[in-house]
């Protein structure tokens, strides 16, 4: 199924403490957003991308990532207007719109393109597919240190990106959410909520999220022994 890509880069990134945005900090002497244009280069349903960034990075971006095929846009205030402006490029840049969108956080570097085609080939039968770890540790509530509930673990999944959304039902989400004032951390939680089926894929364990500094450490490890 023909796709396009947003790989999100525009995160300040400051748990991380770094003087340049998380998407252009460098692992093993690249920078993350390198790691999510290689993952999508390699996934061959993916044929154009746009990358999310702030403003003052949109030429180091193109160095990175393009120029074939490559939008490179102006994040939002928050994740989902990232999305959100990545979405409109598309629309106005892109004709016929891809089947498919594919969002990614750059500050996943260890993502495959294997875990790209994986979510893609899921949409056969679904409107959104996310890839899932399973939960290992004991989840419990709690309210102001006092703990008030413990979760059933077997209903339980960690999620992570990419994520793959056929693009009508991405846009209809995210209108509504944005009609209605509703802003969530991932995309899915947005067509979760207008009715829309999102199923879920085999995640991967590499793919951890960079948000302190240890998390550049644990990823380069990773990377070496993978
Ligand atoms: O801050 P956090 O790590 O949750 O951000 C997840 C992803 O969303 C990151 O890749 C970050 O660059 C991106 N992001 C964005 N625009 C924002 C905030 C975060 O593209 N305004």
């Amino acid at each position: 199924m023909r796709a396009a890509a947003v790989l999100l880069a525009a995160g300040r990134g400051e748990r991380l403490g770094m003087d340049v945005p998380k998407g252009f900090v460098e692992l093993a002497g690249r920078p993350l957003l390198s790691y999510a244009v290689e993952a999508v280069r390699g996934c061959h349903d993916i044929d154009s991308v746009a990358v999310a960034v702030p403003v003052g990075y949109e030429d180091r971006a193109f160095e990175i990532a393009g120029p074939r095929g490559v939008d490179v846009v102006l994040g939002g205030a928050s994740r989902q207007a990232s999305v959100e402006n990545s979405l409109s490029i598309f629309l106005s840049d892109l004709s016929p719109l891809p089947e498919a969108v594919v969002v990614h956080d750059v500050a996943r570097p260890l993502a495959t393109s294997e875990l790209f085609d994986r979510v893609l080939s899921a949409l056969d039968g679904a409107d959104g597919a996310i890839p899932a770890i399973p939960v290992v540790d004991t989840i419990k509530r709690v309210f102001e240190g006092v703990v008030t509930e413990t979760l059933r673990r077997d209903s339980l999944i960690a999620v992570q990106t990419p994520q793959a959304f056929r693009t009508d039902v991405l846009e209809r989400a995210h209108a509504a959410a944005r009609r209605e004032g509703i802003t969530a951390t991932d995309d899915a939680a947005l067509l979760e909520r207008i009715g829309a089926r999102v199923v879920a894929v085999e995640g991967d364990t590499r793919n951890i999220k960079i948000t302190k500094p240890e998390d550049l450490q644990l990823a380069a490890l990773l990377g070496e022994a993978g």
